[in-house]
């Protein structure tokens, strides 16, 4: 198969697993998901698997990306913020569907990296923190959507006080070494609601900045 048929194929797996809103079908069809990966893993881009990016992280599963993608039910007037940037994919995707980008990673070679990617493919709507998205971005708050790419124990308190009312969170909860769920928590008027979306594997969300030794 060539790149082009590869590209075709991979949406078409995307919608046989359910992904069905026409908005992220288009977001995912327009990010080369072969740029955000390096080396050998580059030829592999485009099957529906989570794949190495250095530095112990993965990018995250397509299929699973699309599903949190609608999950957050977006829309062009939205302000998001993402914990865990890894490889810049997430966000790319997420920046072609919303006003702008927050994304915050504890790894600054990571970090550097997505911000690069981002200027080489033209996306000037993400803004890349080095830091403990944990806290959230108390600068940049009260956001219309939080996504966190790690998977941590609980909510987080700072990041569900930093979610506007009627804001939507998705995250990964659960420990790391078990199978987490992915949850989507809406914050309404009565307090938070969740819904459980399904079982997934994230990697978990630390705390504090990394201490990478640089190259
Ligand atoms: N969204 C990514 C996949 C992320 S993997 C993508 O599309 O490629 C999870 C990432 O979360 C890793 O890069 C990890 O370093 C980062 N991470 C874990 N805990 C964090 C924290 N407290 N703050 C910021 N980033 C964190």
């Amino acid at each position: 198969m060539n790149l082009t048929e590869k590209r075709m194929q991979f949406i078409l797996t995307l919608r046989s697993k359910g992904v069905s809103d026409p908005a992220v079908l288009a977001a995912m069809e327009s990010t080369p998901r072969d740029a955000f990966l390096e080396g050998i893993f580059k030829e592999r881009a485009y099957e529906d698997r989570p794949l190495p990016i250095g530095r112990g992280q993965t990018i995250s599963q397509p299929s699973i990306v699309a599903q949190m993608t609608e999950a957050l039910e977006l829309n062009s007037r939205c302000k998001v913020l993402e914990v865990g940037t890894g490889s810049g994919y997430q966000a790319a995707i997420l920046s072609k569907l919303v006003r702008r980008v927050y994304t915050v990673e504890r790894h600054r070679p990571l970090a550097r990296a997505a911000r690069t990617l981002f200027q080489e493919l033209d996306i000037s709507n993400i803004t890349v923190v080095t830091g403990d998205g944990s806290l959230g971005l108390p600068e940049q708050a009260p956001f219309d959507r939080i996504l966190l790419t790690a998977a941590a124990e609980d909510p987080p308190a700072n990041l569900l006080a930093q979610l506007k009312p009627g804001g939507i969170m998705v995250l990964p909860v659960g420990q790391t070494d078990t199978v987490q769920a992915m949850i989507k928590v809406v914050k309404t008027d009565n307090g938070l609601e969740y819904t459980e979306l399904g079982e997934v594997r994230f990697v978990p969300l630390l705390a504090g900045v990394a201490k990478d030794t640089e190259h």
